[in-house]
């Protein structure tokens, strides 16, 4: 069976349902699609208070429902169980769900696929194979969603913010969270309600530490660590949760053969979330795994108005001539990755080492386009730093890239 929509939404996290909302208002039919039973994303499996603004942050499954209720007053359809599974056209997607299969075309697709955690094959973990290795998406699901008691005694590999949610989740599920282990030579220092609970629970936060192997058979029985010094510990435990290490849900993207950036590794976009695909937009952790959720909302609202801008103009061509945008070293990765003089948005970007008192420097073909000192005293890598889009009107669109640096 094949339809038509005017936009169909992949992902119905904070990104796709804001940008779903802001879209169904206007008239549009408006289509999500979203492989699990319900709708909202990661925000749905985390059950702490760090959603929307402060004071009158919500709980994950609370903000997701809030922005599921606004997209569908607007108009929206949300279909639940729906799986893109791969092109079928410019602007079309083969999906599969309890209907069966369908072929939906679209004059513009928003993928909003958001990100996924590396689990522990992935990071290359020495060791058997044991009952009771989790990452953090996993033990929510499990924990929130299903009621189930994962453990008695548990490590967390990571100490940001995400692994405190995670050590958070274990403690309500009845277990004890025996460390957290991070390769940093020092904790990350949290926003002050993270660090509360963590000294409330007194947790050790091994620094300088990684995970040498997983111990045990049919169930973990401890995690050996290396420590600085190369001393290897045991800590004894039945649950390990491995937590950050983000990678974006990009399969769409790469099926679709839409140019990936190379830092972010989801798809390049401009400043009004074009990938390379004419009609094809991009937004929330997908771009860049992973920041906040009002980011990602952020994100949805201007990828809802620029593609009303589209529908309303009748565009089919591709997006203007654009350039990349290239984050040297220490920067890690910068999104937007691409830029237009027109382009308005924020750019986000993620330092691999502490700086302290930044400068940031953009030039094109070694011309100087801005300068920005940043009101922080020190940069860390674990948060995002702003650059503002106030010199993309300098860019020279048949120049080569323009490239941000830091010192
Ligand atoms: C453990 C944890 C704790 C967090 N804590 C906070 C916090 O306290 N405060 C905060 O602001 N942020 C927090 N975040 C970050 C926040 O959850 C993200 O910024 C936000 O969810 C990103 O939204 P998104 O829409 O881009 O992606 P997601 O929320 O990841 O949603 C993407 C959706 O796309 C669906 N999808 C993917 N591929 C397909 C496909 N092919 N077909 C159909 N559907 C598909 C997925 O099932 C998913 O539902 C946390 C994240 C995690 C993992």
């Amino acid at each position: 069976m094949t339809r038509e929509v005017d936009v169909l939404v992949v992902g119905a996290g904070p990104a796709g349902l804001v940008a779903a909302a802001g879209l169904a208002t206007t008239g549009a039919r408006v289509e999500v699609l979203e492989r699990d039973p319900w709708p909202g994303g990661a925000p749905l499996h985390c059950a702490h208070r760090g959603f929307g603004s402060w004071p009158r942050a919500r709980t994950g499954p609370a903000y997701a429902r809030l922005l599921a209720d606004a997209a569908l007053r607007a108009g929206a359809d949300l279909r639940t169980g729906v799986t893109a599974l791969d092109w079928a056209g410019p602007r079309a997607l083969a999906t599969v769900g309890p209907g069966g299969a369908e072929t939906i075309t679209a004059r513009a697709v928003l993928l909003a696929t958001g990100a996924r955690e590396r689990p522990r094959a992935a990071r290359l973990v020495p060791g058997t194979r044991p009952a009771g290795v989790y990452t953090t998406g996993e033990l929510q699901r499990a924990v929130h969603r299903h009621g189930q008691h994962v453990g008695d005694r548990a490590v967390v590999v990571g100490a940001e913010a995400v692994a405190h949610a995670a050590a958070d989740t274990l403690r309500a599920a009845g277990a004890e969270v025996v460390a957290l282990v991070t390769e940093l030579p020092r904790p990350p220092v949290h926003p002050a309600r993270t660090l509360d609970t963590r000294l409330r629970h007194g947790t050790p936060v091994l620094t300088g530490t990684t995970v040498a192997e997983l111990l045990g058979h049919g169930r973990l029985s401890g995690v050996r660590v290396r420590h600085r010094d190369g001393r290897t510990t045991v800590l004894r435990c039945d649950t390990v949760v491995f937590t950050g290490d983000f990678v974006p849900e990009h399969e769409l993207a790469r099926r679709g053969a839409l140019a990936l950036d190379p830092g972010t590794r989801g798809p390049a976009v401009d400043g009004a979330l074009r990938t390379t695909r004419p009609g094809v937009f991009a937004a929330g952790s997908l771009l860049h795994a992973v920041e906040s959720a009002a980011v990602a909302a952020r994100e949805g609202a201007h990828a809802a108005t620029v593609v009303r801008d589209r529908l309303e103009s009748g565009a089919s061509d591709g997006p203007p001539a654009a350039v990349p945008l290239v984050a040297g070293p220490p920067l890690l990765r910068v999104t937007p990755n691409r830029v237009t003089p027109a382009d308005r948005l924020p750019y986000l970007l993620r330092t691999a080492i502490p700086l302290n008192r930044p400068v940031l420097y953009v030039t094109q073909d070694g011309r100087p386009l801005h300068r920005a000192r940043l009101p922080l005293t020190t940069a860390v890598p674990h948060r995002p730093l702003t650059l503002t889009a106030r010199w993309t009107h300098r860019v020279d669109p048949d120049g080569g890239p323009v490239r941000v640096t830091v010192a």
